[in-house]
C-alpha cells in the first residue's frame, strides 16, 4: 500500500500499512485497481466520444466510481469488486462497439486497456491492485519525479471531478462534455509522450472544469432549494430524539425532512451540510433544528455523543465506532462494509428514510456539545449584493484586505494556525470562506466593517465558485485587470481531492500568491514545486506573523542577532 492522496498521509509522506482514513491495505489495492481499470476504460470512452458515441450510462459510471475513490467515501470491499468488474466489462463492449464502427486498435496498447480477471475474485483482485498501485517516490528515478508527481495530481483532480459530476448527477442533470473531458483527461494519464508542462496543462484544465461544474451545481441547487441566505443556525440540541445528516447532499436531506416531519424526531446537519440551513427551501421543515459538533473528523468523537442515528451522505465517513455504529447509515456511493445502507432512489421517486426515522423515534433528545449560532448563507446572490459597498469601501481603505480562507478541516494540530491567523488579523480585514475550515475560527468575534460581517461563510466546499464570482465583480466595478491586482490573499486549507481543484481552478486563473497549508501536498515533487513557486508563487504556509506580513506587503524586521566577541587571551 502506497497511498498520499490526502493531506493526512502518514508524515505526509505516504500511509504503507494503513490509511487513517480507515482504508485497509486490502481495500487500497482495490482502489488501485479500480483507477488502473478505469484508465483502461477511459482510454476506449475518449475515442468514443471523438466518434460522437458518448453514452450517458457509461459516463455517469465513470464518475461514480471515480468519487468512490474520493478520501472518505467508500471502504467496501464488495462495491469495489462489483466497479472493477463492471469498468472490464464496460471497455470490453466499447472496444467492440468502436471496431464495428471501423476503429482499429492495432498500435500498442496501454496494458490498462488489456488487463482482465481471470474470475471476479476477492483475492484475485487484491493481488493485481498490488503491483499496479502508486510507485512509491523513493523508487521512483530521479528524472521522472516531476512527471509522476504532475500524473498523480492529475489522478486526483479527476477523482475529484468525479465527485461534482457525481453530485450533479444525483440532481439529474447531465452535461456530455464534462464526461467527455475527464475521459480525455484520465486517458491522458496514459500518454507517455506527453511532457511535464503538458501534463500541468491537463491539471490546470482540471481546475477550469472544476469552476464550471461548481457553477452547474450551484445553479441546480438553487433551482431546487432556492437562494442561500444568510442565516443564524443554532449550535445547541432541542427535547426531542434526533438525527444527524453529515455530507453534502441536499437531496437527501430533503427526503429525510419530508418523511421525517410531524414525526416527532429532530434534524441536525454535522460538517459541510450546516450550510442546507441558508437554503429557502429547508426553512419550512421546523424539525430542522440546528447544527451538531463540527467538521467532519471529529465525528468519531461526537457522534457517539449524539445518541441518536447519523446519516453520511457524502465524502466524510471514518471508520465508525462502537459507540455509534448500530446507529451509523451511508447513502449515495458511501459505504463501509457491514453499516446499514439506504437504497438509492428510482426515478422521480425519494429515498426511503422509514428505517433511520423509526430507529431515531427510540433514542433519547441529544445532549448539547455547543451552544449560541453560527452564521453561514453567503452564496452567491448574497455575496453580489455586497459587491458595490465592498468595493467602494476598499476604495475608501476601510477596507484593506480580503482573505479567502477556504477549504477543509482536519485531525493536524498544526491546523490551530487558522484560529490564530484569523485572530492576528487586522481589524480592517474581511475573511471569505467556503467549506468546513470554518470550524477553526467560526465562534470568534469578528464583528463588522460599516455594517458588512467580517466573516462571509460562502457554504460548501463546492460554494468556492461563488466566492470566485463575488471577487470577479468586485474586480470589475473597481475596474482592474485582474484578480490579483485586489487587495486579496488566498489560503486554501487543503485535505482531500476536491481541495486539490480548488488550488487547479486558482491556477487556471492566473492567481498568484496562493498559499497553502497546514502542509504542502505530498506529490509535490521539488521540482514541482519550484515551478509553481516560480510561476504563481504558491507556498505553504510560514508562522501566523509572517503569512500576515506578506498578505499586507510589510516587511517584518528582521532580527539582529548580538555578536559578543570573544575576549582576546
Ligand atoms: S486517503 Fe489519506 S489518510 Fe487515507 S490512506 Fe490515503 S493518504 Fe492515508
Amino acid at each position: 500500500m502506497f497511498c498520499y492522496h490526502c493531506q493526512e498521509a502518514k508524515k505526509n509522506i505516504a500511509c504503507d500499512t494503513a490509511g487513517i482514513c480507515g482504508k485497509k491495505s486490502d481495500i487500497s489495492s482495490l482502489h488501485d485497481l479500480l483507477t488502473y481499470t478505469l484508465k483502461g476504460l477511459a482510454y476506449y470512452a475518449d475515442k468514443a466520444a471523438e466518434l460522437g458515441l458518448a453514452e450517458k450510462n457509461l459516463d455517469q459510471f465513470m464518475a461514480r466510481s471515480l468519487y468512490a475513490m474520493v478520501t472518505n467515501v467508500n471502504f467496501d470491499a464488495e462495491i469495489f469488486m462489483q466497479l472493477i468488474a463492471e469498468s472490464i466489462q464496460r471497455r470490453e463492449y466499447l472496444k467492440r462497439k468502436l471496431i464495428t464502427q471501423g476503429a482499429s486498435f492495432k498500435q500498442l496498447l496501454p496494458e490498462e486497456t488489456l488487463w482482465h480477471y481471470e474470475k471476479i475474485d476477492l483475492a484475485e483482485f487484491i493481488k493485481k491492485g498490488e503491483t499496479v498501485g502508486v510507485i512509491p517516490t523513493d523508487k521512483v528515478p530521479e528524472q521522472e519525479l516531476d512527471l509522476h508527481a504532475a500524473r498523480e495530481m492529475l489522478m486526483y483532480a479527476c477523482k475529484g471531478l468525479g465527485a461534482l459530476l457525481e453530485h450533479i448527477q444525483v440532481l439529474d442533470i447531465y452535461t456530455a462534455e464534462h464526461y467527455a473531458f475527464i475521459h480525455k483527461a484520465l486517458a491522458f494519464i496514459l500518454d507517455n509522450e506527453a511532457d511535464l508542462d503538458a501534463v500541468l496543462a491537463m491539471n490546470y484544465a482540471c481546475g477550469e472544469q472544476a469552476m464550471e461544474l461548481m457553477a452547474l451545481l450551484e445553479k441546480a441547487n438553487t433551482e431546487r432549494f432556492g437562494e442561500p441566505e444568510p442565516t443564524h443556525v443554532h449550535l445547541d440540541t432541542w427535547d426531542k430524539p434526533g438525527i444527524i445528516v453529515t455530507g453534502h447532499d441536499l437531496q437527501d436531506l430533503q427526503d429525510l425532512l419530508e418523511q421525517s416531519a410531524g414525526s416527532g424526531v429532530d434534524i441536525y446537519t454535522h460538517g459541510e451540510l450546516l450550510s442546507a440551513h441558508s437554503y429557502p427551501a429547508f426553512k419550512k421543515y421546523f424539525n430542522l433544528v440546528a447544527n451538531y459538533g463540527g467538521a467532519w473528523y471529529e465525528q468519531k468523537t461526537q457522534f457517539g455523543k449524539f445518541k441518536g442515528p447519523v446519516l453520511v451522505t457524502s465524502n466524510s465517513l471514518q471508520q465508525p465506532k462502537k459507540g455509534y455504529i448500530d446507529m451509523a447509515y451511508t447513502s449515495g456511493m458511501v459505504g463501509w462494509s457491514g453499516l446499514k445502507h439506504i437504497q438509492d432512489r428510482r426515478k422521480g421517486e425519494a429515498k426511503d428514510f422509514s428505517a433511520i426515522i423509526e430507529q431515531a423515534k427510540n433514542c433519547p433528545a441529544p445532549d448539547a456539545l455547543n451552544t449560541g449560532s453560527i452564521t453561514t448563507g453567503y452564496g452567491n446572490k448574497a455575496l453580489q449584493a455586497l459587491v458595490d459597498p465592498i468595493a467602494e469601501l476598499i476604495k475608501t481603505g476601510e477596507i484593506q484586505h480580503i482573505l479567502v480562507l477556504a477549504g477543509c478541516d482536519g485531525r493536524h494540530k498544526e491546523r490551530k494556525y487558522y484560529t490564530e491567523l484569523v485572530k492576528a488579523l487586522p481589524s480592517d480585514t474581511l475573511v471569505v470562506t467556503a467549506g468546513d475550515t470554518k470550524y477553526r475560527f467560526y465562534n470568534l468575534e469578528l464583528g463588522d466593517i460599516k455594517g458588512i460581517p467580517r466573516l462571509l461563510d460562502a457554504g460548501q466546499v463546492n460554494d468556492f465558485y461563488a466566492v470566485m464570482e463575488f471577487l470577479s465583480a468586485v474586480q470589475n466595478k473597481m475596474q482592474l485587470p485582474h484578480i490579483n491586482e485586489l487587495p486579496v490573499s488566498f489560503n486554501i486549507a487543503w485535505y482531500e481531492q476536491q481541495t486539490i481543484l480548488m488550488m487547479l481552478a486558482l491556477l487556471h486563473k492566473g492567481i498568484k500568491n496562493v498559499t497553502i497549508g497546514p502542509t504542502l501536498p505530498p506529490f509535490f515533487s521539488a521540482g514541482i514545486l519550484d515551478k509553481l513557486s516560480s510561476e504563481f508563487s504558491i507556498k505553504g504556509i510560514d508562522t501566523v506573523e509572517q503569512d500576515i506580513a506578506t498578505m499586507l506587503g510589510i516587511e517584518l524586521p528582521t532580527e539582529v542577532t548580538e555578536v559578543v566577541e570573544e575576549p582576546e587571551a
